[in-house]
């Protein structure tokens, strides 16, 4: 099997209160094993693609089997974005981004709040379920999007990407936060705050 589960690297209650050890267990054991099991099977017996990092089958679906597709869109989508996510959500870390990175958010947004402003309506205006992200553009500067699914910014155009960066994302599929903040996804991304790492979202900004 070509694709496996990475560790979480830290343990399931780390990011409590604002994320609860169940929904990370779940999250992590089942949801995103489940992308990974699906796209092993997408890819089996397709030794060409199964070479292939999942980031690499994302960023060129277009030379992906039609056949196989969708399949490796959703799952290989769904492993790349589940893996960044357990990333950005680490424990510790600077809790507010600073330097060219602050920088670099006023230039886009005006202030952090703005940012974190335009950020939270990306994931509560997302029907459905999807992630907000936070990506750098081609020329460097800053942006707030989301996708639907388990699409990513990276895909490009054609499949509900923009081409550009991810540096944060958050995942507001209801399975992310269901257990403990119910229907409530406000509260969820209102909580998401206090568990970013910001030299994470650092080191991702300046890569
Ligand atoms: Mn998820």
């Amino acid at each position: 099997m070509p694709h496996t589960l990475p560790d979480l690297g830290y343990a399931f209650n780390a990011l409590e209160p604002h994320i609860d050890a169940l929904t990370m267990e779940i999250h992590h054991g089942r949801h995103h094993q489940a992308y990974i099991t699906n796209l092993n099977n997408a890819l089996a017996g397709k030794a060409d693609l199964e070479a292939k990092s999942a980031m690499d089958l994302i960023t060129d679906l277009a030379s992906v089997p039609e056949e196989i597709r969708g399949a490796v869109r959703n799952n290989a989508g769904g492993h790349v974005n589940h893996s960044f996510f357990w990333k950005v959500i680490a424990p510790g870390g600077a809790k507010a981004p600073s330097g060219d990175l602050a920088a670099a958010i006023d230039v886009a947004f005006g202030s952090f709040d703005a940012f974190k402003e335009a950020f939270a309506k990306a994931g509560l205006t997302r029907f459905g379920s999807g992630w907000a992200w936070l990506c750098k553009k081609a020329d460097g500067t800053l942006a707030v999007c989301s996708s639907a699914n388990q699409d990513n910014p990276l895909m490009g155009e054609a499949f509900g990407g923009c081409g550009s960066t991810p540096i944060l994302g958050l995942d507001v599929w209801e399975h992310a936060y269901y257990l403990h903040y119910q229907n409530k996804r406000p509260d969820y991304i209102a909580g998401f705050w206090n568990v970013v790492n910001w030299d994470v979202v650092t080191e991702n900004f300046a890569s």
